[in-house]
């Protein structure tokens, strides 16, 4: 329901949270919020999902020991959990277990991040020799001297299906998901009322914003 209108701008109600951007971050951002009641406006610029930001293509990996600090493992159990619940709804598979490596000299930060990760978690891994891994994968044809961590539970998810399924789910809870508007500017509301948004076709408020700079 629109609230006011002024020359040809369209102040739309009230959100508790707008969420600008619905790349892989932006649209779970957006589905989660939904699902714990809020009533959420996605912005995206593009279409949703597109070829233009970070999340396009086909596959990205995603592990449970990552390299780079094993406070990440928490994380990346919760993560799994929340891929199964959403391909679940969804009715789709989006993660792929298929085991990953994470491979260096001995003394890297990949092969020995990965290692303490995984063994500060005990976490199932395989520890090979560049030659043990040529056997064991043939497609992998590594130095001897590189060191390969081996994780049965590594695999990839397909970003866009990821982005479209959080989206629809979003949707299903009551999220608005605006396409092709592009934000173009935002500040907060005087008294401390939240944020206002302006986008190529309207302005809209909101408790909370949800934006994630681009990095210089
Ligand atoms: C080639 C490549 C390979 C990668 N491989 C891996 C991997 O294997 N595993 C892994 O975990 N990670 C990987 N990453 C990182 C991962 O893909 C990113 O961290 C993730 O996709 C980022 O998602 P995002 O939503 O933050 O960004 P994006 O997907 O770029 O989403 C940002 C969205 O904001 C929109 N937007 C921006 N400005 C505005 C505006 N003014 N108004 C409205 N909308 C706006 C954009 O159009 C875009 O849709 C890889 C990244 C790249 C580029």
């Amino acid at each position: 329901m629109l609230t006011q209108q002024r020359t040809n701008r369209i102040y739309a109600n009230r959100y508790d949270t707008i969420v600008i951007g619905m790349g892989a971050m932006g649209s779970a951002t957006a589905y989660h919020l939904a699902k714990r009641g809020k009533r959420v406006l996605g912005l995206e610029r593009f279409d949703v999902p597109h070829d233009m930001g970070s999340s396009h293509g086909y596959t990205r990996i995603i592990r449970l020991a990552y390299y780079e600090h094993p406070s990440y493992v928490m994380l990346l159990k919760r993560a799994y959990e929340l891929w199964r619940d959403i391909e679940q709804r969804a009715n789709e598979k989006l993660l792929y277990i298929t085991g990953s490596i994470d491979a260096g000299p001995a003394d890297s930060w990949v092969f020995k991040g990965a290692l303490q990760s995984a063994m500060e978690h005990d976490l199932a891994h395989e520890v090979f020799t560049g030659l043990e891994l040529t056997k064991r994968f043939p497609g992998y044809q590594l130095p001897q001297e590189i060191m390969a961590l081996y994780q049965p539970e590594g695999g990839f998810l397909v970003p866009e299906r990821c982005i479209v399924a959080h989206v629809f789910e979003a949707m299903k809870q009551g999220a608005e998901i605006h396409g092709r508007e592009g934000v173009i500017g935002w500040e907060p509301i005087q008294g401390g009322e939240g944020v206002r948004v302006h986008t190529e076709r309207a302005t809209y408020e909101a408790d909370n914003l949800v934006i994630k700079p681009d990095r210089a």
